[in-house]
């Protein structure tokens, strides 16, 4: 049995990892942990019977205390909770699937600790890349991608890293692909939370409506596999069944295919260098029939040359652009601004922002805040 820790196990990624831990039986779960929804949380720890859990919101943990004070399970509360169950119980692998930076403290205390991580939360890489990656490598410490593309890319590459020359990280477009600037000044939230190809979180759907994601996930890419951005190209594929492919020196191009479902990477990420039994649909091609591609379309869609410039600038940088868009999906989520705005305020960020060379965890925190703080100021002004 591989024992694992789930952090966000009540999201998309969470559910559908326990989904996995169902199909695989050789997983055994030690911990898990929420930010607020502890009746699903309760549970999951009545079937799950982790040594551990833990709430982010410290009332919220409190009563989750009082529920299950039938059972073994200890219930952390608060932030640093969150982090001391990352560290503490007994799993080899933490599953970080929590939601924006929130999950970086988390993250650095499983690498500490000596932990594999299986990488969903990407905000981690983006805002802190410079600072998990060598703590992975000092600390031994395999970090496997479960967002798909990643995983694609990871998988493709395989032993042949030396030869690899460029990246080419796949697109579904979201839903509102092919649209001009007019329109998309007009959509709400209940537009941009249908995503033709994928069931998420509300804010990565956002993020791949706005192509945020994909800049996001460029920045990913750079940090996980060592290229510069400029050696990372992203393409729309709106069939997202090629989740991403690698160009080597001989000018080969290898990709990994697979239905769009997440429990694919998830599975992967838990069993490599395994493969166990299948988690998802097969691929029926021919039901398919056609994969296309386009590419992006950066007057209506800014965001993906933002995070190349922010990765550019690097430092505290792309740590702005992780905390503005945070701070204005949450606004948009909410009807306090609208779609077009969100990469208006992450561009008034950036050009607001002095970027720290070689940050610490604490410049990144700052960044992050001074980011959400003119994000706040300017929906104030607007408002
Ligand atoms: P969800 O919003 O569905 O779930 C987020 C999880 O994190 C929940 O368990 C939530 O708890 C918890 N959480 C939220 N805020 C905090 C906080 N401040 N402190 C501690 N825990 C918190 O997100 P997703 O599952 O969609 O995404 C998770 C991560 O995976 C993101 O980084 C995303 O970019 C990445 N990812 C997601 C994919 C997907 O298909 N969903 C694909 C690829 C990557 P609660 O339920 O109590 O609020
Ligand atoms: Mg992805």
């Amino acid at each position: 049995m591989k024992k694992i820790a789930i952090l966000g196990s009540t999201g998309s990624i969470g559910t559908q990892t326990l989904d996995v831990v169902d199909k695989e039986g050789d997983l055994e779960v030690t911990a898990l942990t929420a930010h607020s929804n502890i009746d699903l949380l309760e549970k999951q720890i009545r079937k799950y019977r982790p040594a551990l859990a833990a709430v982010d919101q410290e009332d919220k943990a409190a009563e989750l205390r009082l529920r299950i004070a039938d059972t073994d399970t200890r219930v952390l509360g608060g932030p640093e909770g969150v982090a001391e169950c990352a560290a503490a119980s007994d799993a080899e692998m933490v599953v970080t699937a929590i939601v924006g930076i929130a999950g970086l403290d988390a993250t650095l205390a499983a690498i500490e600790a000596g932990k594999d991580i299986a990488l969903a939360n990407k905000e981690t890489l983006v805002t802190a890349g410079d600072i998990v990656m060598p703590l992975a490598r000092e600390r031994g410490v395999n970090i496997l991608p479960v967002d798909s593309e990643h995983s694609a890319i990871f998988q493709s590459i395989s032993d042949q890293k030396k030869f690899l020359k460029r990246i080419i990280i796949t697109a579904s477009g979201g839903p509102f692909f092919g649209m001009k600037r007019e329109e998309l000044a007009k959509k709400t939230r209940f537009d941009a939370l249908k995503h033709p190809n994928w069931n998420m979180g509300a804010k990565i759907t956002v993020d791949s409506a706005t192509l945020v994601n994909k800049g996001l996930e460029i920045i990913e890419a750079k940090h996980l596999f060592g290229l510069d951005v400029d050696h990372i190209t992203p393409v729309v594929h709106r069939e997202s069944i090629i989740h991403s492919l690698v160009e080597f020196t001989d000018g080969s191009v290898i990709g990994q295919l697979g239905v769009p479902d997440m429990r694919l990477p998830i599975a992967y990420a838990l069993t490599w260098p395994l493969r166990k039994g299948p988690v998802s649909q097969p691929l029926d091609l021919v039901r398919v029939g056609r994969l296309t591609f386009y590419e992006i379309d950066n007057s209506a869609f800014p965001a993906v040359e933002l995070a190349k410039k922010a990765a550019r600038i690097g430092g505290t940088m792309p740590a702005v652009l992780n905390g503005a868009n945070e701070e204005a999906v949450a606004a948009f989520l909410r009807d306090g601004c609208g779609f077009l705005e969100i990469t208006e305020l992450i561009e008034r960020a950036m050009e607001n922002h002095r970027p720290v060379e070689d940050p610490t965890v604490d410049d990144i925190k700052a960044a992050d805040a001074e980011a959400r703080e003119l994000v706040r100021a300017n929906l104030n002004i607007a408002s």
